[in-house]
């Protein structure tokens, strides 16, 4: 399958939800008055766009059709479509141009950090770069085997410990190596932490510090994975998780088997965090840089 059909068919369950829910209340208007606007706001709430973002969208939408006269409904569709790809449309991309470039991996559990980490280091090591994983969750040894599983598939080395290791140190050890090796793109899987556990942050803190003194010119990404399926609850995990670390970019996995991927337009426009991966299956190959404008097309798509 093609990049594109991959994306468009990742977006399919969201696309066909937005559109069904979207799609009825413009159908069922003859014209633009104040009751449409307030049925889509409404709508778009339901499609896992917050409260907020579904105001915002819909004063630009009352905006546009005010200033360009517009008057009939079949209209909406396309106008809205725009205003969504503008609200999206920015730097989203993983920039590893600067070598050594340190991505920490983080959060919840099951989210799908370690199957992510799989997919980009085989992405970066096609593109020429010498990657290097560390086994930094250390929490069970089943998460130790099923990075290097991965690092074994995407053919680039690992490096870790035993289970129950001090993370920080397998970060170092990581370091080490990379250095060693003149890596690229060094990736850093963790255990799945909760922001609210205070033992935790610090651990990934001290994490952090290991890395800053170690990475004297390159640069640090530290990305937040999120599981589309849990619609709101992902928000609520980026809010938080943004209120105790510094996160620089987000992956949202799981968009192949959900309706709820508007939460990108939330995360991006309410956190101002930008999603800037997507995972879209369980294969290597699945997981996609996030484009605005494939992502808005796929909210809309022509025929459901
Ligand atoms: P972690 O606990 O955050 O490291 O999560 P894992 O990487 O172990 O993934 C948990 C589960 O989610 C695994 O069964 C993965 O195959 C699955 N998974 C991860 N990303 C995706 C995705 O983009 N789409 C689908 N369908 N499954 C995914
Ligand atoms: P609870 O189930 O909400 O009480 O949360 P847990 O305390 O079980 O922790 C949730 C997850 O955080 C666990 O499955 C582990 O992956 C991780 N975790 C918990 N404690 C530690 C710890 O001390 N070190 C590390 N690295 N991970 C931990
Ligand atoms: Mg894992």
């Amino acid at each position: 399958m093609g990049l594109f059909s991959k994306i468009k068919n990742g977006l399919k369950k969201t696309g066909a939800g937005f559109m069904e829910k979207v799609g009825s209340v413009l159908s069922s208007f003859r014209k633009i008055d104040e009751e449409l606007f307030e049925e889509l706001e409404e709508t778009l709430i339901l499609c896992d766009i917050g409260a907020a973002t579904s105001v915002k969208i819909c004063d630009i939408l009352r905006e546009r059709v005010k200033e360009q006269k517009v008057d009939d409904p079949t209209l909406i569709r396309g106008m809205l479509k725009d205003i969504i790809f503008e609200m999206l449309n920015g730097d989203n991309s993983l920039d590893v141009g600067t070598s050594p470039t340190v991505i920490m991996v983080i959060g919840v559990n099951g989210v799908g950090k370690t199957t992510s980490i799989g997919k980009m280091a085989a992405n970066f090591k096609a593109q020429g770069k010498l990657v290097v994983l560390g086994a930094a969750d250390t929490f069970r040894a089943a998460a130790i085997d099923q990075l290097a599983i991965w690092a074994d598939r995407a053919g680039v080395p690992m490096v870790k410990s035993v289970e129950g290791t001090d993370p920080a140190s397998v970060v170092f050890d990581t370091m080490a190596s990379a250095t060693a090796k003149k890596a690229d793109v060094i990736i850093c899987d963790t255990a799945g932490r909760l922001h609210n556990k205070k033992n935790l942050m610090d651990e990934l803190a001290k994490m952090n510090r290991v890395i800053d003194k170690s990475l004297a010119n390159g640069k640090k990404e530290t990305l937040l994975v999120l599981d589309a399926a849990t619609g709101q609850n992902a928000v609520n995990q980026a809010r938080q998780f943004s209120e105790v670390t510094d996160i620089t970019g987000i992956i949202l996995t799981k968009l192949d088997g959900t309706a709820h991927g508007g939460v990108v337009i939330t995360i991006m426009d309410e956190l101002g965090i930008p999603v800037k991966l997507i995972g879209v299956g369980e294969q290597i190959d699945d997981l996609m840089p996030f484009d605005a404008r494939e992502f808005a097309d796929g909210l809309f798509p022509d025929e459901v």
